[in-house]
């Protein structure tokens, strides 16, 4: 069984994200980059199927500008067999992520596919089901547990109040929570190893499809600065201040 996996680059979850001088875009320029954590967790996923013996082969790809590089290498050093960078330098939302990750489906034919729930920057939380819907194929969104057993995937999923679980056959998406499993540590070593794999890149100029976008992204801003707390020296002082917020007094 073949599994591909999307990796998306991303700000790295512990940076600060700061808008850019005029206000259209988060800044990137010069910003410790990585690769998007839901996605991490879908390679785990992934790699843990192989270790089970039930997948032979993880591919990861990943879209966008050369050096989304460096995430297919934190990738091929967790563990994936193969890395595919479908090369650009144009924006990419996520219908045109799912059409571009449809060419490579149809080209590969992977019996599983595994995304992020969502990318951490865009927070849109489509590419998966957008894939899914392309390609007609059965999906399991917000994955937090996943089995495997005799070509039948058994997936749940976090839902309002609870849990549901979802039997689908293959192929089909799923897309990953964090809730999933732990991702492993890389150790330095093999992220040294990984830099020298080899990295089969794709112009998406090369690939017929259709990338423009289809929203216009107006306006990127900062939320609104919180308001300094107060101390208050006795409940009585609280309660009044609550009330007086209110609009009532004692
Ligand atoms: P989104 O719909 O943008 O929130 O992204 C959902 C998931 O789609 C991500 O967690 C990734 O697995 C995948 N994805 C989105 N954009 C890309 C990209 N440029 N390259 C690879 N995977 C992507």
């Amino acid at each position: 069984m073949k599994i591909l996996v999307a990796v998306k680059r991303v700000v790295d979850y512990n940076v600060k994200i700061r808008i850019n001088a005029n206000g259209t875009d988060v800044a990137t320029d010069g910003v410790k980059m990585g690769v998007n954590p839901f996605d991490e967790n879908a390679i785990e996923a992934a790699l843990q199927l192989k270790e089970q013996g039930k997948a032979s082969e993880i591919i990861a790809v990943s879209l966008g500008s050369s050096a989304n590089q460096d995430v297919l290498r934190h990738a091929l050093a967790m563990g994936v067999d193969r890395a595919l960078l479908l090369e650009t330098n144009n924006k990419l939302q996520p219908l045109a992520v799912a059409k571009l990750l449809k060419a490579v489906i149809t080209e590969e034919k992977p019996d599983l596919i595994l995304l992020g729930k969502q990318a951490i920057d865009d927070d849109a939380g489509q590419a998966g089901q957008m894939l899914a819907a392309l390609l007609n194929y059965p999906q399991a969104t917000f994955a937090s547990s996943l089995q495997l057993e005799d070509n039948q995937l058994q997936v749940t999923r976090e839902v309002d109040g609870g849990t549901e679980t979802l039997a689908l056959s293959l192929p089909a998406v799923i897309t990953a929570d964090l809730r999933l499993n732990e991702p492993r540590f890389v150790k330095l070593p093999n992220l040294m190893m990984a830099r020298k794999k080899h990295i089969t890149i794709i112009p998406v100029a090369d690939l017929a499809v259709d990338i423009e976008p289809r929203l216009t992204l107006l306006k990127v801003a900062e939320p609104a600065p919180r308001k300094p707390g107060i101390m208050v020296s006795s409940v009585d002082e609280l309660l009044r201040k609550l009330l007086d917020n209110e609009g009532v007094t004692l």
